[in-house]
């Protein structure tokens, strides 16, 4: 396996696409902290030798590269041990949830290489189930019906250094919590005016267990469930039920939930159900110059800072393959930043990286003269045009050559110009060669400026005709080498330059501080008169190249007609990655701490 880090001490899942083998099997075995505890769960045979976990989204939001995290640790620890994952939908709060995030979400999850087969759940399934399971709390004395208001069990809870108090309604009987608890469901009772709660501890040192919340009255309409119910039952009551219900063995989550996991244990071990899954907490993905919360990133496209979801700024798995990310190159990325136990930011440089780890050896090169000026060969016949042969990718030969139209009149990019060269300038200015790539080597003799403006509008060369690349004398050396279009076979194109979306590394840091005020406002530049070879004229949306000494590019699947071609930088070509890690000698880790 390719690593970035020979130090790093803790190596990824298993997710390429090849089976590794399983368990007999000696090919790449993982080695985190969760492979371990299946590994014990395996030998002292609890789950008799199954493992069985999910992705459980909220479908409240787009997936974004934090979730890809999740979803390669889930799918791929399964898939390493011969088990199964669920497509869970944790939809138990229906007014902030949408059939549109289901959509989303399931293109995401199956884009990034993932299948489910037919284990698509929604916790919403089982809301009946999960009623009944109350009841047998209810039942064993293990929970009540408290009338107190949300801003009086606030009060009663206590804080971290002072115990709660114990709700005037915790000792009704049982009768009368299960007479209250169905009057509930039937809808005798406004919203927020009772709740079910857990008895558990007002005294215990986690607030979690301070007889939590387990359901709630809210008319609100659910997008699967319609008006059948006006409760609903909290996150911390329905996930490990839901869990169980499915047979997960190893409920994998974010460290955030460390704290809930004795209540995920009392709960599965009063209702009793089945099987009692295990919850394993992992550090969640933090990255450089973006914010991952869907809360906050909702924001951002609800005030009109980007063009939705999936803007390619976006950090969204939907704005990731829009910008033209593909998954080998996310998926990579997750083994790259492994699975560890303490919270950490990774540089987005590591990221940038792997797409163009993947892109160096897989996309075509060709030549795009983004911001163009006019270059006239003075000596070169009028109406000749000559077809130039241009290997597509020198590190794939079976990627084949294309034909060059060279002619008169080409274009070239108005930065490769200087009429005053600063010192050890080896691209063009007057009097000095270079080669033009694929063709000859060319001289400049004059230039053209618009007397208004100063600005250069056509450079005068003439070239030499012995100096055709790959003829018998082409060995003649020059120091710069320019790409360039033949104007009149360009092809018109759009091309999207892209910063970060924050210019801050911890756009977050700042307590109180606005995130918003943090975008970068320079993270679109567009270039609209860009001139492109012609031999992709007819590309299709999604289609990857490097444009040479430009970076990655990928026509985009939004705007990109048959008409205007409009193309996404992924990446440039320059590693901030390799450059960051020099820097420290090579000791620094993939993931840096906070
Ligand atoms: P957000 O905080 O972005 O709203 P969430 O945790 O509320 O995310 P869910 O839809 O509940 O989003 O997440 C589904 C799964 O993805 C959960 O198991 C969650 O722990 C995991 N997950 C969410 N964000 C990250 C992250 N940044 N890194 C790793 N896993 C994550
Ligand atoms: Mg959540």
């Amino acid at each position: 396996m390719n690593m970035v880090d020979g130090d790093r001490g803790d190596k990824g899942m298993c997710n390429c696409e090849e089976d590794r083998t399983n368990k007999n099997g000696e090919v790449c075995q993982p080695t985190n902290f969760i492979q371990n505890i299946i590994n014990e769960d395996f030998a002292s045979n609890v789950y008799n030798g199954r493992v069985h976990t999910r992705f459980p989204p909220e479908p409240n939001g787009y997936l974004h590269i934090g979730h890809a995290k999740s979803i390669c640790i889930n799918f791929g620890m399964a898939r390493w041990n011969g088990g199964l994952c669920n497509l869970r939908f944790d939809d138990t709060n229906p007014s902030k949830e949408d059939v549109e995030y289901v959509d989303s979400i399931k293109e995401d999850v199956r884009w990034l290489g993932f299948d489910w087969d037919d284990r698509e759940y929604y916790a919403s399934d089982y809301f009946e189930q999960l009623y009944q399971y109350a009841i047998k709390l209810i039942k064993l004395g293990k929970a009540y019906v408290c009338d107190l208001s949300a801003e009086e069990i606030r009060e009663y809870r206590g804080t971290l250094t002072e115990p709660g108090k114990n709700s005037p309604y915790r000792d009704r009987p049982v009768e009368e919590n299960l007479d209250l608890f169905q009057r509930m469901r039937s809808g005798e009772f406004p919203d927020g005016s009772r709740v079910l709660r857990a008895k558990i501890d007002m005294a215990s040192p986690n607030l979690n267990m301070r007889d939590p919340v387990l359901y709630r009255i809210m008319r609100v309409t659910h997008h699967r469930t319609g008006d059948d119910w006006c409760i609903y039952p909290m996150y911390d009551y329905a996930h490990p039920l839901s869990d169980a219900i499915e047979g997960i063995t190893h409920s994998i989550c974010t460290l955030e939930f460390e704290d809930h996991r004795p209540l995920y244990d009392w709960i599965i071990q009063n209702v009793n159900p089945e099987v009692h899954p295990k919850q394993i907490e992992f550090a969640r993905l933090n990255l450089t110059n973006t914010v991952m919360s869907k809360r906050k990133l909702r924001k951002v496209v609800e005030e009109g800072f980007v063009d939705g979801w999936d803007d390619p700024r976006m950090p969204t798995i939907s704005g990731l393959r829009r910008r033209g990310y593909t998954p080998e190159s996310i998926r990579d990325f997750c083994d790259r930043i492994g699975v560890a136990k303490n919270n950490s930011t990774v540089d987005i440089a590591l990221l940038e990286y792997c797409i163009r780890e993947d892109l160096k050896s897989k996309a075509p090169r060709v030549m795009a003269v983004l911001d163009p000026v006019k270059l006239i060969i003075d000596n070169y016949p009028e109406d000749r045009v000559e077809y130039l042969e241009a290997e597509y990718n020198p590190e794939r030969p079976e990627l084949g050559t294309r034909k060059l139209p060279f002619s008169k009149v080409l274009y070239i990019e108005r930065g490769d110009f200087r009429e005053v060269p600063p010192p050890k300038y080896f691209r063009l200015s007057p009097g000095k060669e270079v080669r033009l790539k694929n063709a000859y080597i060319i001289k400049c003799v004059d230039f053209v400026k618009d007397r208004e403006t100063g600005e250069i509008t056509e450079i005068h060369c003439t070239y030499d005709p012995d100096t055709k690349s790959g003829g018998p004398a082409s060995g003649r050396k020059v120091k710069g080498t320019l790409h360039w279009v033949s104007a009149g076979h360009a092809v018109e194109a759009e091309v999207r330059l892209y910063g970060h979306l924050f210019n801050d590394e911890d756009p977050e840091s700042e307590e109180g501080a606005d995130f918003i005020d943090r975008l970068n406002p320079d993270s679109l530049e567009r270039l609209v008169n860009s001139k492109i070879e012609p031999n992709f004229e007819n590309t299709g949306a999604g289609n990857r190249y490097q444009f040479i000494r430009h970076g990655y590019f990928c026509v985009d699947i939004g705007d990109s007609k048959s008409d205007v071609l409009v193309f996404n930088r992924i990446v440039s070509l320059k590693d901030t990655w390799a450059k960051l890690k020099k820097g420290s000698g090579g000791k620094r880790q993939d993931a840096r701490e906070p």
